[in-house]
């Protein structure tokens, strides 16, 4: 069934057997408001248009492939979540999702923190002008420089993920004379799938500390014990592209369970809990999203909930979407280059980009929805297959999907909901350029990462 292992595991990979496809849309001009960025629209002459700009004259302004990027769908997404958890939590964006210096502007002026997680993503927000105790330090294996340098710059907390990095952390900060803000991050045995979660008591995988075995309290009560480490809360992340609240409940109960241990045997009340990210969004028409309101409401019931059961006064919540808040913003806009109809069994759809601006469908078996941009057509639905240019077979960008019959080299089609773990995880496979980002707003569009070129390619290679 599963064509490639995922890291999540087989239930994750047969969520689309082989064979299966959704039947179309009734009308493949429509566009489905729940995939595409807010101001996406097609107009009187059968154009799509973001922020008021057509894709065709978008393409000719900047290219094909290309990533656009809806900026008042994005602050207004941030607006969502910090209103949604109110001013007694805080909303980390995760960077890793997908950052820029603009992005970061964004979301100082919106109200949001910053999860960060290398050196590189903690280099751009800084150069950004986002202030340093905005920011969250993650990662599985921080260099010491990396650690050094957040603990120098005063980086709101970072999140320690091992036993080494407990002692790591803690030295780095008493050599600099500091005293470093600190969550540990635990493994509560949730492993969270798209419209899943399956309860474990291990889960085997490289992040975190389990809370099995009493792993995680030793580990608190190790940080306890250091003078360079202020030990501010407990953080769980249990996945990603999540759609059931069911996951967050058992991890906000086991989350709760250690702050009630950490009381009975300290005598000390952890102030935070961080739930981390993962929350779902619609990269089809068959997902169905939850909105920011009713996620902060519902953790907020569980934490609060837990926490009186437990004779705990209720800790400061923050969450970490990243996918959630970028994800709808951004489309990749295509030009058809070529048409391979297979008898019997589909037609294939090469376009000029392909894995290495959208590696999510390789790796994950991700699906996507695509449509004809350029223009409308009234010819009958065919099955196709969007692929890239790559020199692989696997080099798939959306699986199953229905266009129009009478597609022709030339036509421009996107694929809505790249924002997220798009661009950010763009390679240079076959010497291939990185596509821009250019985000639109309100009739302006505007480059905000540009084209790699091929000096660009030849910089790094120095002979
Ligand atoms: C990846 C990650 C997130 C964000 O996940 P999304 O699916 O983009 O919401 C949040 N927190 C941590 C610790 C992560 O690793």
């Amino acid at each position: 069934m599963s064509r490639s292992a995922h890291p999540a595991g087989p239930r994750h990979a047969d969520v689309y057997p082989e064979g299966h496809y959704t039947a179309p849309a009734a009308d493949l001009n429509v566009l489905d408001e729940k995939v595409w960025a807010r101001t996406v629209r097609r107009n009187a002459d059968g154009v799509v248009t973001v922020g008021g700009r057509e894709v065709s004259r978008l393409a000719e302004e900047f290219g094909t492939p290309a990533y656009f990027l809806d900026e008042s769908d994005f602050r207004a997404r941030c607006r969502a979540w910090a209103d949604a958890f109110g001013p007694d939590a805080d909303v980390f964006y995760a960077g890793k999702a997908f950052l820029s210096r603009a992005v970061v502007r964004w979301l100082k002026e919106e109200g949001l923190n910053l999860d960060v997680c290398s050196g590189g993503e903690l280099t751009t927000a800084l150069d950004a002008g986002m202030p340093a105790e905005r920011i969250a330090f993650h990662g599985n294996n921080k260099s010491v420089e990396e650690i050094e340098r957040a603990v120098r710059v005063g980086v709101g907390r970072i999140v320690l993920d091992s036993f080494q990095e407990i002692v790591r952390v803690a030295h780095i900060a008493q050599s600099q004379g500091k005293r470093q803000r600190v969550q540990i991050r635990v493994t509560v045995g949730v492993e969270a799938h798209t419209h899943e979660f399956i309860a474990t008591a291990h889960e085997d995988q490289k992040f975190g500390i389990a809370l099995a075995d009493g792993q995680a309290a030793e580990a608190v009560r190790r940080a306890l014990r250091l003078d360079g480490l202020e030990l501010i809360g407990i953080h769980s992340h249990i996945g990603s592209q999540i759609f059931d609240m069911a996951g967050f409940e058992v991890s906000a109960r086991r989350v709760v369970q250690l702050l009630t241990e950490v009381r009975d045997e300290h005598g000390v009340e952890l102030p935070e809990i961080d739930l981390g990210g993962g929350l779902g969004i619609a990269y089809t028409s068959e997902d169905d999203p939850r909105e920011p309101h009713e996620i902060a409401k519902a953790l907020t019931e569980i934490v609060g909930r837990e926490c009186e059961a437990a004779g705990l006064s209720t800790p400061r919540i923050s969450v970490e979407p990243g996918r959630a808040i970028v994800g709808p913003t951004a489309f990749t806009l295509y030009e058809v280059g070529t048409i391979k109809p297979l008898e019997g069994l589909r037609t294939y759809v090469s376009v000029d980009g392909g894995m290495s601006d959208n590696i999510r469908t390789a790796l994950y078996d991700a699906e996507y929805s695509v449509a004809l941009v350029s223009r409308t057509s009234d010819a009958e639905p065919m099955l196709v297959r969007v692929v890239g240019k790559h020199c692989e077979s696997g080099d798939i960008v959306v699986r199953d999907a229905f266009l129009p019959a009478d597609l022709a080299p030339g036509d421009l089609i996107a694929v809505p909901a790249t924002g997220a773990y798009c661009r950010s995880m763009a390679s240079n496979y076959n010497h291939s350029l990185r596509p821009p980002v250019v985000a639109v707003n309100d009739g302006e569009a505007r480059v905000i990462v540009r084209r790699e070129t091929e000096e660009d390619l030849l910089r790094l290679d120095v002979g």
